[in-house]
């Protein structure tokens, strides 16, 4: 058993955003990835992107920052950017 987090929030500024990323980054040391019954490997992430939803006409959405939590064992790793702007 574990306890398991899922947010989705959105933010009008990207400090905001920001200081989200950042207050989990540092609690990522302690996240795992979670080894299911059947043996499969289910990891944990946070990403942050530019959403662009709410815009006529809409556009993609633009990552900024991806980090995971691939290994069993601390440390996730950023997987992709960090937080170019
Ligand atoms: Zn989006």
């Amino acid at each position: 058993m574990k306890h398991r987090v899922q947010i989705d929030l959105s933010f009008e500024t990207a400090a905001d955003a920001e200081a989200v990323v950042a207050d989990v980054k540092r609690r990522l040391g302690k996240a795992v990835v979670v080894k299911e019954a059947d043996g499969m490997r289910d990891g944990g992430y946070c990403e942050y992107h530019r959403c662009y939803h709410d815009e006529q006409p809409g556009r993609a959405c633009e990552v900024v920052e991806r980090v995971e939590v691939e290994k069993e064992i601390v440390p996730a790793k950023v997987v992709v950017g960090d937080a170019a702007r």
